[in-house]
């Protein structure tokens, strides 16, 4: 996408009476936008829980006990929202019906059951999403739980306060792997049981296997490519039955399978929704009514890269089509482009992120593209502390237009992943990501960004300059295809290689070039990936057409998922 220019405009507020349905992320920040946009607009904001405009996000952390005071979780309260932005806010109360001919919603409030209607010129819906329940047998145990809101989080933590000691949690996306931690963190036993075969199925599973390793570590038992088929009491606690035959017992169970749009409403009120019953809308927001908007994640968005619609449920997509919903409301020609779907998660001390399309999505689609991995430090290797995060950058392989990445690691991965973010946004290449300029001192990071080098690593590969052979293509069938040599030094092939692979430590690759065999394709590696680009360099000056094992020994290991995490390879920098 090109820049956008701001020009100053005087816009003509026409006033309006708006109503917005959920008082949560997107629905507290229309509100509060529509208030700094027109002064004497009437605005009401129907809010079905006891509280508005919580931090959802905060939730898990306050059971784990890293938020210890649950009002920290109150980003606004109702009082707050009255008294600084002159709204309506109605707690306990619920829309049960919108009457779409007459411009009118019919409102329950809960705490008497008094029901009347509430007349609107623009109606902005922002319901969220409901936490999807499997049906499953006794899936309705009392210590059985979801996690959506304030009130299941109470109901969580009140189980572990009450002397909870094991817990099962069914699904590893984040929301499960954050409840995972937080478990952990107040010292139960916890078993994850997770369907795939990876945990946090919007990343590669490469990209996923070090969040594997980090939970291990921390004492979690991991049950991927498996479901809970049943729940069953025994005596007061849960029983969980496997697909594999396992069983398992403990004091509490979280599912954490996923969310579906709350779109009951919109859909008996005949507006326009997806097979999966997310809410349709256009660019400004608008549902098929051009009267009643609807944000965040109830509603379904384009994938800018993929150009396709999808479903993005998370917080900072739902804030920013509710300004854009209503500053439209209100006038003024504001347009959303999309979600990318930039997500980040922390497990313990591993943190990873992505952005735009993985590499499954692109398969899937059969869209062609071009990787590279970059493992570099987060910040420069002779200032203590520095630790090896991992890049994995995918590109368009004609101009080598950014299409995602992911990054993991144990520090540095949050502001990666938000320049590589922006850089998709803007639709950068490769060669820009050589270009931009970032932020060095030794403290922060390198004056080569781990960031610019994933951007000369593409540049090598779409230039010609680098060739590369991927992990998969090395497995057990097709690695016996390849002359394999190791670049690193001896004591680090004793320590561990690839099988079958001949050690030529790169000082010795000028010398020693002629008796590397030639019947076979040519893969070199070290450990990241640098010295086997140096030696590929020498090899083709020689007139050889070796491949660098892309990402080096690292990758290899974590797609062979032989993950150990790294030590103190960041003097390869
Ligand atoms: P919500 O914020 O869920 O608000 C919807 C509100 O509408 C609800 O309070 C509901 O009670 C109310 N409502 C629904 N129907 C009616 C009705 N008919 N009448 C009255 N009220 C109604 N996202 C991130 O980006 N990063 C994170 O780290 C992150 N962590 C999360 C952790 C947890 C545990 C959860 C549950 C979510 C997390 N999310 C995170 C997702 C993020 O919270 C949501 O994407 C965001 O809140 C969506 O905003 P929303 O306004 O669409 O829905």
């Amino acid at each position: 996408m090109t820049a956008r220019r701001l020009v100053r405009v005087e816009y003509r507020i026409v006033s309006k009476k708006l109503v917005i349905v959920g008082g949560v992320a997107g629905g507290a920040t229309a509100a509060a936008r529509a208030r700094r946009l027109d002064e004497s607009a009437e605005i009401v904001l129907i809010e079905r829980g006891r509280e508005v405009s919580f931090a959802n996000c905060g939730l898990p952390y306050h059971i784990g006990g890293e938020i210890p005071r649950r009002s920290a979780l109150f980003v606004q309260t109702a009082d707050g929202l009255m008294e600084r932005f002159a709204l309506d806010v109605r707690t306990r109360t619920e829309v049960t019906r919108i009457d779409r001919a007459a411009r009118q919603v019919q409102v329950r409030d809960l705490t008497d059951g008094r029901e009347y209607t509430e007349a609107y010129e623009a109606l902005l819906l922002s319901p969220g999403a409901i936490p999807v329940i499997p049906p499953l047998p006794g899936v309705d145990h009392p210590r059985a739980c979801t996690l959506r809101n304030m009130p299941d989080m109470d109901r969580i933590k009140k189980l572990v306060d009450d002397g909870a000691r094991s817990a099962i949690v069914i699904g590893g996306g984040f929301i499960g792997l954050e409840v995972v931690e937080s478990l952990r963190r107040r010292d139960l036993d916890v078993t994850l049981v997770e369907l795939l075969p990876q945990v946090m199925p919007n990343l590669d599973p490469e990209v996923a296997a070090p969040l594997q390793t980090e939970l291990r570590r921390h004492g979690v038992t991991l049950h991927l490519a498996d479901a809970v088929t049943a729940l069953a009491d025994d005596s007061g606690r849960v029983r969980a039955q496997l697909k594999s035959g396992t069983a398992l017992t403990a004091d509490l169970v979280v599912l954490a399978v996923g969310v579906r749009p709350e779109s009951d409403l919109a859909r008996a009120a005949g507006l326009e929704l997806t097979e999966r019953g997310a809410i349709v809308v256009d660019e400004h927001m608008r549902t098929s009514d051009p009267h009643i908007y609807a944000v965040g994640d109830a509603v379904q968005v384009r994938d800018p890269v993929l150009g396709e619609p999808t479903q993005v449920p998370l917080a900072g997509p739902a804030n920013r089509q509710a300004r854009i919903a209503v500053d439209h409301i209100f006038g003024r020609p504001a347009r959303y482009h999309g979600a990318l779907g930039t997500s980040i998660v922390r497990v313990f001390n591993v943190t990873a992120a992505a952005t735009g399309a993985s590499e499954k999505r692109l398969r899937a689609r059969g869209v062609p593209f071009r990787k590279v991995y970059v493992h570099r430090g987060h910040h420069a290797g002779y200032f203590p502390g520095a630790q090896v995060l991992m890049i994995k950058l995918l590109f368009t392989p004609d101009d080598g237009r950014i299409l995602g990445a992911q990054v993991v690691g144990p520090a540095g991965v949050d502001k990666r992943i938000d320049v590589l973010a922006t850089a998709i946004h803007a639709g950068f290449t490769v060669a820009d990501l050589e270009d931009l300029e970032l932020a060095y001192a030794p403290p922060y990071g390198a004056a080569k960004d781990p960031v610019n080098i994933a951007g000369y690593v593409a540049g090598n590969a779409l230039r010609g300059d680098e060739d590369f052979v991927y992990a998969e293509e090395l497995d057990d069938a097709r690695r016996g295809d390849w002359t394999i040599i190791d670049v690193r030094e001896p004591a680090e092939y004793q320590a561990g290689h690839i099988p079958g692979a001949i050690l030529m430590p790169l000082g010795q690759v000028r010398e020693g070039w002629e008796d590397i065999p030639r019947d076979k394709p040519l893969a070199l590696y070290c450990t990241l990936g640098q010295r086997a680009y140096y030696a590929t360099r020498i090899l083709r000056a020689k007139g050889l057409r070796p491949r660098n094992i892309a990402g080096g020994l690292l990758t290899y290991n974590l797609v062979h998922a032989n993950h150990t995490p790294p030590t103190s390879t960041c003097r390869e920098m």
